[in-house]
């Protein structure tokens, strides 16, 4: 059972890690050309809703995505010129959707902005960085995907790209690999590498 579902959203959240990966590896140029410290949150923020919603809508046709992004300001800032933070969520959601025009980009992080549907119809849900301190500090966070089905959480995927799966390594030191955990409803919790 929902076996098309769990490999949609293992590869999802496995391209929205490594569009976050991308954005902290950059996160000081970031911070310095948009001349704001919280600019790199937004551009892994909008990149992780952005890929999660499309890789959804590829491999499972349309889903209702309730998540915390919209792409109002980002549109607003692509249209009045030439914008560092567009331009940074360009290039890291370039990495796992190579030919997105912006416009694509857009409409993806808007299909996450929607309401959940009322009585029992089945939905996503998405934090697209669980933990927006622990991005910035290098340590821990989480691209948080499950999917709902008469009010309960039928599957989740957790991906975290800094943390280890050896539970030895401390925590605030990051791990270049990353750990994904998966779980489905009465079947079981499963972790991988993030990356493989
Ligand atoms: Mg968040």
């Amino acid at each position: 059972m929902f076996d098309r579902e769990i490999e949609a959203a293992k590869e999802a959240v496995r391209h929205a890690s490594r569009v976050c990966r991308a954005v902290k590896r950059k996160l000081e140029e970031v911070r310095a050309i948009a001349k704001d410290d919280k600019s790199p949150v937004t551009v892994a923020d909008l990149g992780s809703q952005a890929v999660v919603a499309h890789v959804l809508e590829e491999e499972l046709g349309h889903v209702v995505l309730v998540a915390e992004e919209d792409a109002k300001t980002v549109r607003g800032m692509a249209s009045s010129g030439a914008s560092p933070i567009v331009d940074a969520l360009l290039e890291a959601v370039h990495l796992v959707w190579p030919d997105a025009t912006a416009e694509q980009i857009f409409d993806a992080i808007d299909r996450g902005g929607q309401e959940p549907p009322s009585g029992s119809n089945a939905f996503w849900t998405l934090d697209p960085i669980d933990g927006t301190k622990g991005f910035l500090r290098g340590e821990q966070y989480a691209v948080s995907l499950a999917r709902i089905e008469r009010g309960a959480p039928t599957l989740g995927v957790l991906g975290c790209p800094n943390l280890a799966l050896d539970k030895k390594k401390p925590p605030n030191d990051p791990d270049p690999v990353g750990s994904l955990y998966f779980a489905v409803h009465g079947q079981g919790l499963w972790e991988a590498r993030v990356g493989a």
